[in-house]
C-alpha cells in the first residue's frame, strides 16, 4: 500500500508540477497535457505525432452534415531479418485506410480502427482529421473522464493517506458526496446562476463545518487525545515501573569478562 501511495504521489506531482516536452506545435496537443495524467498523455501524444508525419488523405466526400475522409495511414515496417529479401521490401511501409465520418453539426466524429471504444482516446486518424478542420481541442465529449488529472480530489486521497481511513461506511459515503458534487457540477456548467447558487449554497455548508470544528479545538488538549483515540486517562495509575531491575554489566561487578578482556589480565 504503501509503495502504490508513493508511485501515485510521485506521478501526480509529476503530472501537476511539471510540463511536458511538446513534439508537435499544434495545440490541441498542448490541450491534452492539461486535461490528462502524464501516462495518458504519452499515449495520446504518440497518435498526435503520428497524426501528422505518418497519416495523409485525399478525399473528403460530404453528404448533408456527414463528412467522410479516408485517411491513409503508413506503418512502420518491420524489419526483415532474410538476408535474401531485395533492398526495396525494406523500404516499403505498408499503407493502412482508415474511413472517419464527422458530423459538422453535432461534431461526432467516428473512425474504422475503433480506438476510442477500445481504449477512451481519440486515435491519430481522428487527430488527422480534427487537425484539418482547424479544430484545437479535444472535444468534451471524447475527453475520457477515466483518464484526467482531476478524477480523485487530492484531499480525499490525503485523508487516507493520513489516517488510513478504513470504515466502510465513511468511504461509501464520501464516494457518494464526490458523485452527487460532480454530477451537479457537470450539469450546470453551462447554466452560470444556477452554479452560482449551487457553489453558494456549498460554501454555506463549508463555513457551517469550519465553525464546528473551530468549536472542537476549544476542547483541551487531553479531551480530543481521548476522542482521537478512543481510550480515557486513568485517574490512578495501577501500573508502576518494575524495581530492583538492573541490567547486565551495570556497575555491579559481575559483569562477564570476554576473552580479550582476560588475555590482558
Ligand atoms: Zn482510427
Amino acid at each position: 500500500m504503501d509503495k502504490q501511495q508513493y508511485i501515485q504521489e510521485t506521478l501526480d506531482h509529476q503530472t501537476k508540477n511539471t510540463t511536458p516536452k511538446y513534439k508537435t506545435p499544434l495545440n490541441i496537443e498542448k490541450h491534452a497535457a492539461k486535461l490528462y495524467t502524464r501516462t495518458i498523455f504519452r499515449l495520446i501524444q504518440v497518435e498526435i505525432e503520428e497524426s501528422v508525419w505518418r497519416c495523409s488523405h485525399n478525399v473528403v466526400n460530404s453528404e448533408g452534415v456527414i463528412e467522410t475522409t479516408i485517411v491513409k495511414e503508413k506503418r512502420k515496417s518491420q524489419p526483415v531479418e532474410d538476408d535474401l529479401v531485395p533492398l526495396q521490401m525494406y523500404n516499403t511501409e505498408p499503407i493502412h485506410e482508415f474511413k472517419v465520418t464527422r458530423n459538422t453539426e453535432d461534431g461526432n466524429i467516428e473512425c474504422s480502427c475503433q480506438m476510442f471504444l477500445r481504449l477512451g482516446i481519440l486515435c491519430k486518424h481522428i487527430f488527422h482529421v480534427l487537425n484539418n478542420c482547424d479544430i484545437e481541442e479535444i472535444p468534451e465529449k471524447y475527453i475520457c473522464k477515466r483518464w484526467t488529472k482531476d478524477l480523485i480530489p487530492a484531499d480525499v486521497r490525503q485523508k487516507k493517506v493520513l489516517y488510513s481511513e478504513t470504515d466502510n461506511e465513511v468511504e461509501e459515503m464520501a464516494n457518494k458526496a464526490i458523485s452527487s458534487v460532480d454530477y451537479c457540477l457537470r450539469a450546470l456548467t453551462n447554466n452560470k446562476a444556477e452554479l452560482k447558487e449551487f457553489m453558494e449554497k456549498i460554501e454555506d455548508m463549508r463555513t457551517e463545518i469550519e465553525a464546528k470544528e473551530l468549536n472542537q479545538e476549544k476542547l483541551p488538549k487531553e479531551a480530543r487525545y481521548e476522542s482521537m483515540l478512543g481510550v480515557r486517562v486513568r485517574e490512578q495509575n495501577e501500573i508502576q515501573n518494575p524495581t530492583g531491575i538492573r541490567n547486565k554489566g551495570s556497575g555491579t561487578g559481575k559483569r562477564l569478562k570476554g576473552p580479550g578482556e582476560k588475555a590482558i589480565e
